[in-house]
Formats: structure tokens, sequence, C-alpha cells
């Protein structure tokens, strides 16, 4: 997924690398995701016993949840080579038939942003997936001949933020499936405090759950606001994280209470200003702020839907009385131009 710019976006960035050394290797290191964790658990074990490689796994939420490196927790568990690549690039179904001749019996092949997967591309993953085999053709016109080529038997790990753009034949040929939820302010402080006792960053418990709480309950962004405080801390305070640095640095990235920025402003108050509040559809916010629909979607709007902030109608996105609130606009007045909601 692109680079989304903003501080508090979920999706990777550049300076992300650091993040690299900080992810969880075991399952053992996993903070929160219980259900996800204790599924996993189960069927690594099991595979572990048969000495089968694990079903396919598909992981699916918004950027920054842990996909990626839930994949490789299994890939450690299983004792597997993982091999990494992403929807997008894997542009021809040759491109994917040689990935698939190069993997090894229990390999695990991560697939992030599946969902971009070409047609022609997935209809080569569906025996590989199915059969662990691969079908190529030898020869061109009449004289053409399928061959079917047997594979070793391997796990594919998909990732995707969009489940519904998977499709379904896809969607089916994954085993397990797991939605990743975003994480509560506990598991957030355990996060970041084991970010800053690797990191060597000093933080007192007050600076954490500041921090925590501002994170959008995803590790990615929690992780980014650590490193961003601690260069704070440094220049302007004796590289000791504590609530009053960290509210002084987040204030200095508005960053607000809720870890809500600029552009999460901007989506509240077009669809209040300039459509009274909705139903309102997602290009036209786009449009009205001039971003990205697909990164409104992908990465802003689910953390407003899990605030109560947005409601998702057939007709578009209305704010709530929460959003009116919270950007310091008169509910009542709005609404008398609403008409009810029959859903
Ligand atoms: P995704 O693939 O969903 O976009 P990643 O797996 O790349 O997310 O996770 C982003 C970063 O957050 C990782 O670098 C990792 O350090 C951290 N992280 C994710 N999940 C956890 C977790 N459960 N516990 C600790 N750190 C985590």
């Amino acid at each position: 997924m692109p680079d989304d710019g903003r501080i508090v976006g979920g999706t990777r960035r550049p300076d992300d690398r650091e993040n690299i050394a900080l992810r969880p290797q075991y399952l053992s290191d996993i903070i929160g995701q219980d259900r996800v964790r204790e599924n996993l658990k189960i069927i690594i074990e099991a595979a572990k016993a048969r000495q089968e490689p694990a079903d396919h796994i598909l992981f699916y939420g918004p950027p920054g949840l842990g996909k990626t490196s839930l994949a490789h927790v299994v890939a450690n568990e299983m004792g597997s080579n993982i091999r990494i690549t992403a929807g997008p690039s894997i542009e021809r179904a040759g491109d994917l038939a040689a990935i698939l001749t190069h993997m090894k019996q229990n390999d695990i092949l991560f697939i992030d942003e599946v969902h971009r997967l070409g047609r022609a591309v997935e209809e080569v993953l569906y025996p590989a997936m199915e059969d662990f085999a691969l079908d190529i053709v030898i020869g061109k016109g009449p004289a053409a001949k399928n061959v079917r080529l047997k594979l070793p038997r391997f796990t594919v790990i998909g990732a995707t933020t969009r489940l519904a753009l998977l499709s379904g034949p896809l969607r089916d040929r994954f085993g397990a499936r797991f939605r990743l939820d975003f994480y509560d302010p506990q598991a957030m402080e355990f996060i970041i405090r084991r970010a800053a006792r690797m990191l060597k960053v000093e933080i007192d418990d007050d600076g954490t759950s500041e921090i925590a709480r501002r994170a959008r309950g995803t590790p990615r962004v929690a992780l980014r606001l650590l490193r961003r405080v601690r260069d704070f801390s440094q220049v302007r305070a004796d590289g000791v994280i504590t609530v009053d640095v960290a509210m002084d640095a987040l204030a200095l990235m508005e960053i607000d209470q809720l870890g809500l920025d600029d552009v999460d402003r901007r989506i509240l108050t077009a669809i209040i200003e300039k459509f009274s509040g909705g139903p309102v559809g997602l290009d036209t916010i786009a449009a009205s702020i001039s971003e990205d629909s697909s990164t409104i979607m992908d990465v802003y709007e689910p953390y407003l839907l899990q605030l109560g902030f947005l409601e998702r109608t057939p007709r578009g996105r209305m704010a709530t009385r929460h959003a009116y609130e919270h950007v310091g606009i008169p509910y009542e007045t709005d609404q008398n131009n609403h008409q009810p909601t029959l859903f």
C-alpha cells in the first residue's frame, strides 16, 4: 500500500525500518489479538504434529495491525522459510509460476495486498493452493498441450486491508481467515513499553499511557509516535518521556487526545459542514477535501467508525453526535435539516 504520508496513518513508511527489529518473532511475543493467537497456536501445533505445512491463512484488517508480523511468526514457529511478495508485484501469470516453481516443501509464500492480484494470476494460484499443482501450456495453436506440474506442499499466507475486494474463489481457498482488530489501550501500552525497552528509550507510565491513548489502537502508529516523541524529548527535554513531554510533542504534531490528526478532522468537518452531516458518498467526501478515496477507506475511515464518529449507511457516510461534539459543532441545529435514516 502506498505511503499515506501521515504520522498517524497505519501504512508503512520508510522510517518504519526500525520496526522490523521490533517485530514480534514468536507467538509468545504477540501482544493482544488473543483469539487470533490461540487459533494460530492450534493450527501450527496440529500441522507440526502431522509433519505437514499449515493450512493457507488469510489475515485481514486495517494497515499496521500486524498482518505481516503474524506471517513471520507463523514461519518462525513452523521453522519454515518465508518468501515475501505482494499482489501488485506479481504482474503476469508467468511471474507467479516462477515463484511457485522455486517453493520447497513446507515453505511459506506471503502475499501482501492479495486483493490486488490480477485475474490471470489468480487462475494460476487456485490449483497451486488447492492441489499443489501448476498448470502450464506448452506450445502454441493446435499443437499446444496442457501439462500439470506437481508442486511441493506449501502454505500461502495472504494479507489484505480489503476483504470485500477479494474474489470469492480466492477467499474460499484460505482454510483459516482472521480479522485483526484495533488493539485495546492496555495492549498498546504493552507494545510501547516493549518497544521503549528495545529502543532504550526512557519513558514513564503516564507518558506510555498518553502515547497509547493516541495511537489509534494500531501498533505501527504507536511505534512511530514513540520515535517522534523520543526525538522531541531529546531536543526539548532531558530525554525522558513523561506525560508532559508526550503531550507537548503530540500537540506539536497536531494529534489530538483521540489520536486524530488534521485529515481526520477535515473529513468530519466536511461531512458536517458541507453535507449537513450526511449521508454522503465516500468519493464525494474525498473530492471535497482533495484526498484519495481508497486511502480514506483503508486508513482514515476504520478508526473513525471504531470511535463511533462515522456511520456507514447504504446511502453513504453519516457523522454521529460524537463527531459533532469532537469537532465542536452543535449537533441539534444541524440535525434539523436531516431526514431520519430508516435502515
Ligand atoms: P500490517 O502488515 O498489518 O500492516 P505489520 O505486521 O507490518 O502490520 O505491523 C506493523 C508494526 O507493528 C510491526 O513492525 C511490529 O513491530 C508492530 N506490531 C504489530 N503487531 C504487533 C503485536 N501484536 N505486538 C507487538 N508489535 C506489533
